[in-house]
């Protein structure tokens, strides 16, 4: 429409001049913060961008909330719009950690401080702080709850076997979960009381490209035919719970869920409901809750102290290298939740009973 091609023109006359000459006065009252999450295709990310859109708002500031749907050009050009509208501040979950350097460069020329939200944003030096949970717990949870499930002991010699799922190989994070699982299985895949019959161990052969759980679920089929047509699987390490129901419908098409032939032990993250309520049914075992209204508290606790002219605070300043700087960090505490605890997530007002019918 002539409105729409006004406003498009107007847009980019605007983007085209604006480069760092624009003022801003962060003591105004609000100002206009880009938020930039990477998909709506799971819901924790649906969750994260609302919680910000309210946070911000309370806290007196316009937002720009765009997602990527799982395409890093789209992403690429929503922060480009971001910048060339002149936000005075970008929040960022990227979709591939290392695809933004040239934008963030863009953001840095116009004077615009960046918080890496969740994912870290790598290879730029103009990322000025991170909010995230403890990746590398998440993945010690997920881990642990796979140990204590099937009793497994230092000094046990009962065996069982196991697969591994990794997340995609372009989010930072990734890495985290895989070191962090790995810390507490390794040891019982070196004594033998855990068995990967694919032999497929490491991270680079068991990503799941954009954490797709359809992907997850190709690869665990292939699996189960290739190596468990004679052996039952005794559990699935999952970082996602995305990958962990499509790693379910795998298990469930060749007959597991019976009272004869059990689910695997099956692990997960985000407490989707989806997951929840498969956590409730008996199917789906653990999930990692990761609560993003604490990290959207995060981001707007940050946002704020930069565009005052401070520091944002951090509890890790040693340990998110992202190779060309060591971004200072918050880390918040996941929690492990299973079958016996799930109701915490509604104690604390994070879903309510109807949520998870
Ligand atoms: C997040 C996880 C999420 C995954 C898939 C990761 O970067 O930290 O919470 O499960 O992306 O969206």
């Amino acid at each position: 429409t002539a409105l729409a091609v006004v406003l498009g023109l107007g847009v980019a006359g605007c983007g085209q001049d604006s480069g760092g000459s624009q003022e801003r006065d962060p003591d105004e009252e609000g100002g206009t913060i880009g938020i930039a999450m990477p998909t709506r295709s799971s819901e924790r990310w649906i969750a994260d961008g609302e919680n910000m859109v309210r946070l911000f708002e309370d806290a007196g500031y316009d937002t720009d909330l765009q997602y990527g749907e799982n395409q890093i050009e789209n992403q690429i050009s929503q922060v480009e719009n971001m910048i060339a509208q002149g936000v005075d501040l970008l929040v960022i979950a990227a979709i591939d950690g290392s695809s933004l350097g040239n934008v963030l460069q863009q953001a840095a020329d116009a004077g615009i401080p960046v918080v890496s939200y969740d994912r870290l944003l790598l290879d730029s030096e103009h990322v000025d702080c991170y909010a995230t949970f403890d990746n590398e717990q998440v993945g010690r949870l997920q881990g642990q709850y796979i140990v204590d499930a099937l009793g497994l002991t230092e000094s046990g010699n009962e065996t069982f076997t196991i697969e591994l799922f990794g997340g995609s190989p372009d989010d930072n994070n990734t890495r985290y979960f895989y070191d962090g699982a790995m810390s507490v299985l390794s040891p019982f895949i070196e004594s033998g009381q855990l068995t990967i019959r694919s032999g497929q161990s490491d991270l680079n052969e068991i990503t799941t490209q954009g954490w797709s759980g359809a992907e997850a679920q190709e690869r665990m089929d292939d699996l189960l035919t290739a190596d468990y047509r004679t052996q039952r699987l005794d559990a699935v390490l999952s970082p996602y719970d995305g990958i962990s129901l499509g790693v379910l419908a795998a298990v469930k098409s060749v007959g597991y869920g019976t009272p004869e032939q059990p689910f695997p032990i099956v692990t997960g993250q985000d407490a989707e409901v989806a997951s929840v309520q498969s956590i409730i049914a008996g199917e789906q075992t653990q999930t990692v809750y990761k609560d993003t209204r604490e990290l959207a508290q995060q981001a707007v606790a940050m946002s704020d102290a930069l565009l005052s002219g401070q520091e944002c605070e951090a509890n890790d300043t040693e340990s998110y290298d992202n190779g060309v700087k060591t971004v200072p960090a918050y880390l918040l505490e996941p929690v492990s939740i299973d079958a016996d605890n799930y109701q915490i997530m509604i104690e604390e007002g994070y879903y309510s009973e109807e949520d998870l019918d």
